[in-house]
């Protein structure tokens, strides 16, 4: 069976098409502001206008017979980029004649996180742009263990950066300045229970760039904080549920000492670590692609009349019928 996905709730337009063993295609077209962050507005137009050449990329390297169902990104993300996406997907599910389902972004990093890297049933931590969770299974529903109360660890990093003069997306950009780094600054450090908050360390490190403190050292200090508050919390929803797999997906999670920092942690518990190679790590087709095929095998999904867009999907909101 095969499936063609499309991802595209922020900054990544990505069509793939994949069937039970492996990715047979992925085409991707990221949306690259100008200046400043994503603009929702300026996001969906990039993708309206990409994403006819990249369905046709896919079909001269495949033929449309071969497809068997559409997935697609159906939330949560930036309402203007989901709806662009449903409306081709669901164009392509009635013209093609075939099943439609739409794929909760997270539950898409989750799966295909555990089918690149091997992990069973772990505790995952999703970093992304919009998005910090601490997720694990729990019957029938993949729970929310911690999260952040205000802004996603991606979108802090990226708001330093732009602060500091670096464009999007900074994620790399800071981690290359902090492996420069060396002088830690104490910064505001805020966990409660299994939760976080990243604003006000966003704050603090744009006052030390105001006071002249090197950007190396201020990079250097806001991962050490972040990144330790992110493995404290991890660890936290480990020994609460006496797990011993630990996941990592997102595109933060390409951040080598993010990774580091948490195989550390599993090391000293007796927990093994697991991360899926960098190209599944932010948002791509084939996360979607997969999904929707694991969904369709086991029974979802979607009829047109209720494809409409969810900006603020939960993962909890879906039932896990495949494992
Ligand atoms: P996603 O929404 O999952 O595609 O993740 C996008 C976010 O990942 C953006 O905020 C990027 O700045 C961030 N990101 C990408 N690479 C890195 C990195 N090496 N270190 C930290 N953040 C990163
Ligand atoms: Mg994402």
């Amino acid at each position: 069976m095969k499936a063609l996905g499309i991802e595209g709730t922020a900054w990544n337009l990505s069509v793939a098409v994949v069937d039970e063993k492996d990715v047979l295609v992925q085409i991707s077209d990221p949306y690259i502001p100008k200046v400043g962050g994503i603009h929702p507005r300026e996001a969906a137009q990039h993708h309206a206008e990409k994403l006819p050449k990249i369905i046709s990329k896919v079909f001269d390297l495949l033929s449309v017979e071969e497809i068997d169902l559409i997935a697609f990104s159906q939330g949560p993300g930036l309402g203007p980029c989901l709806r662009v996406v449903a409306t081709a997907a669901r164009l392509l599910a009635l013209k093609l004649n075939v099943p439609l389902v739409g794929v909760n972004h997270c539950l898409a990093h989750l799966e295909i996180g555990r089918w690149k890297s091997g992990a069973k049933n772990p505790v995952t931590l999703y970093v992304s742009g919009g998005n910090s969770q601490v997720i694990a299974r729990r019957g029938r529903r993949y729970r929310v263990f911690g999260e952040t109360l205000d802004i996603g660890i991606g979108n802090a990093i990226d708001k330093l950066a732009r602060y500091i003069g670096l464009p999007h997306p900074g994620g790399p950009k800071i981690e290359q300045l902090a492996r420069n780094g060396s002088k830690y600054y104490s910064l505001p450090y805020i966990v409660k229970g299994m939760d976080l908050s990243f604003s006000g360390l966003v704050t603090a490190a744009q006052k030390m760039y105001d006071s002249g403190v090197k950007i190396e050292d201020i990079a250097f200090s806001f991962q050490e904080t972040a990144f330790a508050m992110l493995t404290e919390v991890t660890e936290r929803a480990l020994a609460y549920l006496k797990n011993d797999e630990v996941l990592l997906v997102g595109g933060v999670g390409a951040n080598l000492r993010l990774q580091e920092m948490l195989k550390t942690m599993c090391e000293e518990r007796g927990a093994k670590f697991f991360a899926p190679p960098k190209e599944y790590m932010g948002d791509n087709g084939a996360m979607i692609a997969y999904t929707g095929l694991l969904m369709f095998r086991s029974g979802h999904s979607t009829k047109i009349e209720e494809s409409y867009v969810k900006p603020d999907f939960r993962i909890e909101e879906v039932e896990i019928t495949w494992l």
